[in-house]
């Protein structure tokens, strides 16, 4: 086995680490990455993020012409569903990424290894697979991402019953799936295989979808949901999925049992760190599985740092790739920060969810005193010409600084939206200064303006 020298080592080329390892290189740092898989861009670009909006994409065109044109005088003949040209897009477009990515590690010289890679003590990290290479660096992060999780009593079989990667990939569209978990990733996987016309009923053990969600706005996505024709089982445990026949059956404590011809598996996701060594350098990972780190992500092994799904936190791209880049410019420069109380969430289901910020219960527990200001889509006028009234944009304020404390929206292109909310959140800004600002006319962001008057009592078209 041969070795190498590098002065930083990136485990894992998902969007916490790849772009950790980019930025080490603009900085000057000798700078590999070791990845098990052949792609790089991790469970993001190869199995979540890009898959699942791809397919949230075409799906929607889909829904779309099937009578969704209707309003806007436009009449389609018959249209027919090619899910294998859509599945092909998808791989196309996680291909092309994955490639660029490659192409950027190239361009800014970061050395790529690919195999399984186990720390072997402090400053060694030994890779096998593809390269079998002992590696020999002064700093290393630990950016191993998450899998997903599962629930005792659920055979997954990684077809019928299966995880989110099963679902990016059906090959027919089921007639009935079955859901367990109400969050993003069960909610927009189970709205594309909807929209291309499955029964979908999603299956969660709390008494609301969207755990952690504004209640308000979580609320209002489930009866929007509830239209499209997912059914919803609140409050409902499951104790058993298995196969039967062709199809599954999901066993619920208390309630009938479901049959499905798939199950999808969404209960969340955990932290990765399986046969990475870690025991070798003395850190222990806390009771969820994840990595403590302090600010700067150093775990309590000098030299060893860790970012991304596999600490605390969301489990999100942005917030990986955030922590990536503030810990390689800790390192390189002494200086790096991420800003965790920014952080937004969307969910791209049609309408988009989108939030950043404490929610009204969270103020509530915190006993926190807070205005709020709710501007209803259906009375902005861009969004009555898209004919997507569905929604709000809703803003909670310090009662006395004013200052905005949590920002939450349901409605088209809240994806897009939440970006205005997280930078003058970044910046401190109060609801008077996202109210002050010009918003142009027609557009979607105006919502956001009348909310932030609406924290005074004054917006305008409401
Ligand atoms: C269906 C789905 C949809 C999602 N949609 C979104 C979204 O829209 N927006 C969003 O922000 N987030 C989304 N996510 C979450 C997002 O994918 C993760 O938060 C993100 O990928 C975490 O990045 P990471 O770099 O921490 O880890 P990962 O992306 O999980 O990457 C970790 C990498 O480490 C590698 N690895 C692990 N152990 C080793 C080892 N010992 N040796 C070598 N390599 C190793 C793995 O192969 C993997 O490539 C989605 C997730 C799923 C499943």
């Amino acid at each position: 086995m041969s070795e190498k020298q590098h002065d930083l080592v990136v485990i894992g080329a998902g969007p916490g680490g790849y772009v950790a390892a980019i930025r080490a290189a603009q900085l000057g740092l000798d700078t590999a990455c070791i990845d098990k898989e052949p792609r790089l861009g991790g469970t993001c670009l190869r199995v979540g993020c890009i898959p699942s909006k791809a397919l949230l994409q075409s799906s929607e065109k889909y829904h779309e012409v099937h009578g969704g044109l209707d309003a806007h005088g436009i009449k389609t003949g018959e249209v027919g569903l090619d899910l294998e040209a859509m599945l092909a897009r998808k791989t196309k477009i996680v291909h092309d990424l994955t490639d660029g990515i490659a192409g950027l590690f190239k361009k800014n010289k970061v050395t790529r290894y690919e195999g399984s890679a186990r720390i072997t003590g402090p400053g060694t990290v030994v890779v096998e697979g593809a390269d079998n290479v002992t590696i020999k660096a002064k700093h290393i992060i630990v950016a191993t991402g998450s899998v997903p999780a599962s629930l005792p009593g659920v055979e997954m079989d990684d077809d019928v019953i299966g995880d989110s990667t099963t679902a990016l990939s059906y090959p027919t569209v089921p007639e009935h799936l079955v859901v367990i978990g109400a969050g993003y990733i069960g909610l927009e996987l189970g709205s594309v295989w909807r929209r291309l016309g499955a029964q979908v009923t999603v299956v969660e053990y709390l008494d609301r979808i969207l755990p952690g969600t504004d209640a308000e706005i979580a609320r209002e996505a489930q009866k929007l949901f509830k239209r499209q024709g997912i059914k919803f089982v609140l409050k409902a445990r499951v104790t058993a999925a298995r196969r039967d026949g062709d199809g599954a059956v999901v066993e619920i404590e208390g309630k009938d049992p479901l049959k499905a011809d798939r199950v999808l598996m969404a209960v969340g996701r955990k932290p990765f760190t399986d046969g990475l060594g870690l025991d070798t350098v003395g850190v222990a990972a806390d009771e969820r599985g994840r990595i403590p780190v302090n600010d700067h992500f150093m775990t309590s092994a000098e030299g060893i740092y860790a970012i991304g799904d596999v600490i605390a936190g969301p489990m999100l791209a942005h917030k990986a790739e955030e922590e990536g880049v503030a810990c390689v410019e800790h390192i390189a420069t002494g200086w790096g920060h991420v800003d965790h109380a920014t952080i937004p969430g969307v969910c791209y289901t049609d309408p988009e969810i989108a939030t950043v910020g404490l929610t009204e219960e969270q103020l509530k527990e915190a006993g926190t005193p807070y205005r709020k200001g709710v501007f209803f889509f259906r009375a902005n006028s861009r969004a009555r010409a898209m004919d997507k009234i569905d929604g709000r944009v809703k803003i909670l304020a310090h009662e006395e600084t004013d200052r905005v404390l949590g920002v939450h929206m349901i409605g088209a292109d809240s994806g897009h939206l939440i970006g205005e909310a997280v930078a003058a959140m970044a910046f401190g800004a109060s609801s008077e200064d996202i109210a002050r600002v010009c918003h142009a006319h027609p557009t979607l962001s105006e919502a956001v303006k009348e909310a932030a008057l609406a924290v005074d009592g004054r917006a305008i078209h409401a």
